[in-house]
């Protein structure tokens, strides 16, 4: 089973993948997979992945971003079937579940502002919470049947390991648009 785990940067993926997989791993000794039911998966960190492996095709100096190389990610990821897949563009690669982790936009932005990022990096990435922007995409690419979203706005990494651990368990039913932060933009 491969599941996506996508979500606006600053909406917790990192971290609650890592919660998931630290306290799985307690049995199973690695950190950087794990076993739930009949099932052992890989956690890939696939924004590291790209830094690792340089697959960008230009480094965006203005936004201090690298443009990723979709083609190379999608071929790197081959043969990764049984994988937990964190990154703000795991939608757009195939997968059976696709967990969007959401976030109200203000609390988003002082996370953002919080973890070092610039004001307007946060609040651009607030505006595109706000706006469904990450949500959308998964849904036209995999059907409302296969997303769950998850609100992280007043959960803590761990109730959100929770949430995640029950989409690979099969314990959660598909979600889409139950959140509405749009009033963030009024
Ligand atoms: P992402 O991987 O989605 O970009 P991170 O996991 O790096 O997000 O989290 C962004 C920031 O928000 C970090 O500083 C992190 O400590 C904080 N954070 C993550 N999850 C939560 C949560 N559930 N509640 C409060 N703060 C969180």
């Amino acid at each position: 089973m491969r599941v996506a785990v996508t979500g606006t940067p600053g909406t917790g993926k990192t971290t609650a993948t890592n919660a998931l997989a630290t306290r799985v791993a307690e049995e199973d000794s690695a950190a950087d997979s794990f076993s739930i039911g009949d099932s052992t998966l890989e956690v890939v960190h696939l924004n590291d992945v790209l830094e690792d492996e340089a697959l960008y095709t230009e480094v965006d100096e203005d936004r201090q971003s690298k443009v990723a190389d979709m083609d190379a990610l999608g071929e790197w990821l081959e043969g990764t079937d049984d994988a937990l897949i964190e990154s703000h563009l795991a939608h757009h690669f195939d997968a059976d579940r696709v967990a969007v982790l959401r976030c109200e936009p203000e609390t988003l932005e002082t996370r953002l502002t919080e973890r070092g990022e610039t004001a307007e990096k946060a609040s651009e990435n607030a505006e595109s919470e706000a706006l469904d922007v990450i949500l959308g995409e998964a849904v036209d690419r995999h059907g409302l049947e296969s997303v769950y979203e998850i609100d992280t706005t007043n959960r803590t990494p761990e109730a959100v390991a929770d949430a995640l651990e029950a989409v690979v368990i099969g314990e959660r039913e598909p979600s889409a648009g139950d959140v509405d932060f749009m009033g963030y933009l009024a």
